[in-house]
């Protein structure tokens, strides 16, 4: 995810439906260094399992690596330079948000509420990019907890209450939000381990130029060629979840945001420098069949029941628009 994405979502909070309460700015910034202490433990955490699944030299960068988590409603994740891998607090909400309300929609068979929330956060996000890219304030968007109490037709009968009572919706809650870290960390360690962050990315036509002024060009990137790092750091990414026994699966909330976010389109823009989210799925799920290594390891692990999960999922969305 070296996609720079500016998408800025503020928390709603609403006690009741008929007086929903926005966070003061105070209050705000509160849960954000809260997401980012959350964050930062959970990192701890996952970084060394993930290293006993690296060769040594790979386990020598990965303990070189310092993570920072920045607060803002931004919402990004990059490998940068200097060995640095970068977070910020928003990011962290909307998997939260996202994680419990896939959950939920799951424990209390309420697809229909998932499928309204994603419409609705990438709404959201996509106004807000344009209110940020037009000197204008973003809006707040509600996340899980706050988006049940304004929408009863869809997620009638939730609320934040029955949810936390209901140990295995909260348990998976966590599995998901875990699972969605240790996708991140995978993906941009593979951006780290390839140097994919000393590239400078240009068009195609910038590039010839260059060359054609006789500038150095061998750390100029286009955005075809930033897709097939994209690719190659997703399947690390799904290869060691699958080494460290946890399932692909998991890793939902981060990247059905990321779908949601692109309107479900398999459709690329020219410049896209990531792939859209569908394709991505789609092209790593094509890629893997023709892996057999990457099969094999699936069978190796027993994964195969949670690999056709997944599979199925990302035709489904494939086909959802
Ligand atoms: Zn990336």
């Amino acid at each position: 995810m070296r996609c720079l994405i500016i998408a800025i979502v503020l928390t709603l909070a609403a006690p009741s439906f008929e007086a929903q309460v926005f966070q003061t700015p105070a209050q705000i910034t509160a849960q954000w260094h809260w997401y980012a202490q959350t964050g930062d433990n959970l990192i701890s955490d996952i970084r060394p399992k993930f290293r006993k699944v690296l060769d040594p030299e790979d386990e020598a960068l990965e303990s070189s690596l310092e993570y920072e988590i920045i607060i803002t409603g931004n919402i990004n994740a990059f490998a940068a330079r200097g060995g640095r891998t970068i977070l910020t607090a928003g990011l962290l909400q909307i998997i939260d948000s996202m994680a419990t309300v896939m959950s939920a929609a799951q424990q209390y068979n309420k697809p229909e509420c998932l499928g309204s929330y994603i419409d609705y956060i990438a709404q959201a996000t996509q106004n807000n990019n344009w209110l940020v890219m037009h000197n204008q304030q973003p809006m707040a968007a509600a996340m899980a907890f706050g988006y049940w109490q304004i929408s009863p037709a869809t997620c009638g009968g939730l609320t934040e209450a029955t949810f936390r009572a209901n140990k295995k919706a909260d348990d998976l809650r966590e599995l998901m939000i875990y699972f969605s870290l240790v996708y991140l960390i995978g993906h941009e360690f593979s951006h780290h381990r390839h140097h994919d962050n000393l590239f400078k990315e240009v068009s195609s036509e910038q590039r010839h130029l260059d060359a054609l002024r006789g500038l150095d060009v061998s750390r100029e990137v286009t955005p075809s060629e930033q897709i097939v790092k994209e690719e190659r750091a997703d399947l690390f990414a799904f290869r060691k979840m699958i080494e460290m026994d946890y399932p692909p699966l998991g890793a939902m909330p981060v990247l059905v945001f990321f779908v949601g976010f692109e309107g479900y389109s398999p459709e690329q823009s020219p410049n896209a420098d990531h792939p859209a989210a569908v394709l991505r799925f789609n092209d790593m799920i094509d890629a893997t069949a023709h892996d057999s290594e990457f099969m094999e390891l699936i069978q190796k692990h027993h994964m195969d029941h949670e690999w056709k999960q997944f599979v199925a999922f990302g035709k489904q969305l494939q086909g959802t628009r």
